[in-house]
């Protein structure tokens, strides 16, 4: 804007100053043209006088260097002639100054010269006699006159333009200022002009229009992020080009990033291949979905195309973590696979000694041996069924099973009375110490716990051995604890014996008649009962398992 104003400033200035020159150049050539003319026939009324009085003899005292002095008869013969011989000179009696003179008494005329840098003016006054006497004089054209004041003009010129170049300066600058010093935050505390204030107070409008807007679009972004960060799922949203538009909590916890990838593209976020192969799908306008694994957990990634105008306009990234499900599920195949391969084993014994049995090929010795093999196996195949059934049970999870106050000594001696034909027939002793103690829980759960701890340490003993169930309690805690004399498990098993099927020796537990399930089964039963489970075990000493419940 300075600029322009300096511009225009210079260009009037400049304007201004030719027009000024001009006038003035125009307005003094007038004026001494005007002057010489009345100068010039001034002094051709003096030399007609002369000549009057005189004759041609007035022409021989006359010391005239600046005119032309011509005498020319009636005819327009010249008869005298100051600067040329007459002689040689053509006849006058045509020259417009001359012809007026013979006409009106007073003629005058100028003529330039062929270059236009010189005109001449004439003036005649005819005499008493009828001749004409005529003065002429050279006078300089006004291109002589500006050429001959080129320099001053020039200097005027060059002062005028430096003077015109500084006021301009200082004036755009002055009248810039003002505008430069507008507080635009506060459009209505401004003084400068009082041309601007209908745009100040537009600026003022538009600013508390802008101001209300962008509160009202902060709180529907505060409520959107409140709303979002609250979700236990992650969601981003994403423009077609990826770049991430808003992540919540959720989603920069899953993807290990934090609020600074907003803007940024979601490869530079996460570079997995079944990302990309979503987030392609989503912006093809085709909803789709793949469980990534990230950080040992699994997460569902559902991208779905968000539409406007029939154009996919954005993406929305739903994250779910599908760790439990995944793991479920995985457990359920695991579990499927083993419980077919366990049966197997003993299905295939009953099926061959049946079929021995079939075939009369067994002899009346081998009759009770090989009933008692079947009779054995189907009791195993029996275990085995009752544990999967209770385990399935607790997997569907406890619900519908009555809670009540148990007493934990009790259920220990009932468990001893059951197991005493077991302990008896392998020459184990079995000890119930301590006092009784009560919790809240599912007495049959709780009651499979005992069992099966006590069932194992007579099961993985040693002749002569010694179980001690021991029933304890302290301020906030009641325990229960089946200690051994047994064989021992090693510190490498100790963690994973209570994972389904898993036998420390697969083949002992066989021979003692053990399914795997039975710790699963005392581990499912103790979570029901927010129980915790610890194990203390030195091989070839013994074991103590401890399950202890909040009271
Ligand atoms: P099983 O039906 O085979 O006994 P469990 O789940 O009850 O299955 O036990 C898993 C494994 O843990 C057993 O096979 C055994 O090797 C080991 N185990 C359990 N209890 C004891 C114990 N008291 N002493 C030694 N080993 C044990």
């Amino acid at each position: 804007m300075t600029k322009r104003i300096f511009r225009s400033i210079c260009i009037v200035a400049l304007a201004v100053l030719i027009a000024s020159v001009a006038l003035i150049m125009g307005g003094l050539y007038g004026y001494f043209s005007g002057v010489q003319h009345n100068q010039l026939k001034m002094q051709t009324d003096l030399a007609a006088q002369g000549v009057n009085n005189e004759g041609i003899a007035y022409f021989e005292e006359l010391n005239a260097k600046n005119y032309r002095i011509t005498l020319v008869d009636p005819s327009g013969t010249v008869i005298y002639d100051s600067q040329v011989d007459p002689l040689s000179m053509e006849n006058h009696f045509e020259r417009e100054e001359i012809k007026e003179a013979l006409a009106n008494g007073y003629g005058k005329s100028e003529r330039y010269s062929s270059t236009l840098m010189e005109k001449t003016i004439y003036s005649a006054k005819m005499l008493d006699d009828g001749t004409v006497v005529r003065l002429s004089i050279a006078q300089s054209s006004i291109l002589t006159l500006v050429l001959g004041m080129l320099q001053p003009i020039c200097v005027v010129i060059v002062v005028a333009i430096a003077l015109s170049l500084f006021l301009a300066y200082r004036l755009s600058k002055n009248i810039v200022k003002p505008l430069n010093e507008l507080n635009l935050d506060e459009p209505l505390s401004n003084e400068g002009y009082d041309e601007l204030s209908p745009l100040l107070l537009r600026i003022h409008s538009q600013q508390k229009q802008l101001k209300r807007q962008s509160n009202e679009l902060q709180k529907s972004r505060d409520e959107f992020e409140a709303i979002t960060d609250s979700m236990r799922e992650g969601l981003i949203l994403l423009n077609p080009k990826c770049n991430i538009l808003s992540i919540n909590q959720a989603a920069t916890h899953v993807l290990n990033t934090d609020q600074n990838c907003v803007g940024k593209n979601i490869i530079t976020v996460n570079r997995s291949l079944a990302l990309q192969e979503v987030l392609s799908n989503a912006i093809g306008g085709q909803q789709s979905q793949k469980v990534i694994e990230s950080q040992d957990r699994h997460y569902q990634f559902n991208a779905s195309p968000v539409f406007s105008d029939k154009m996919v306009s954005g993406i929305a990234l739903l994250i779910f973590d599908v760790t439990e499900k995944e793991n479920s599920e995985q457990m359920r195949r695991e579990f499927t696979a083993n419980v077919s391969h366990e049966l197997r084993t003993p299905l295939h014994s009953i099926s061959g000694y049946a079929e021995l049995l079939k075939n009369g090929m067994v002899k009346s010795d081998d009759l009770k041996p090989i009933s008692s093999k079947i009779y054995g196996e189907a009791q195993r195949m029996v275990h085995l069924v009752d544990d999967i059934i209770n385990l399935s049970h607790l997997d569907e999870g406890a619900e519908g099973m009555s809670w009540e106050n148990i007493n934990l000594y009790d259920l220990a001696q009932n468990t001893i009375l059951s197991l005493e034909p077991e302990a008896n027939l392998a020459e184990i002793s079995l000890n119930l110490t301590g006092a009784p103690v009560i919790i809240n829980g599912i007495q049959h759960l709780v009651s499979s716990i005992i069992y099966n701890l006590c069932e194992n340490a007579i099961k993985y003993n040693l002749k002569g051995g010694k179980v001690t169930i021991d029933v304890a309690e302290n301020e906030n805690t009641a325990s229960v604890t089946v200690t051994d004399t047994g064989i021992g498990i090693s510190a490498d098993h100790q963690s994973r014996i209570f994972e389904r099927f898993y036998r420390v020796d697969k083949s002992h537990s066989n021979e003692v008649g053990g399914t795997g399930l039975g710790l699963s089964i005392v581990k499912h039963a103790a979570k029901v009962h927010n129980a915790n489970i610890k194990v203390n075990s030195t091989i070839g000493k013994g074991t103590a398992i401890t399950v202890e419940f909040e009271k």
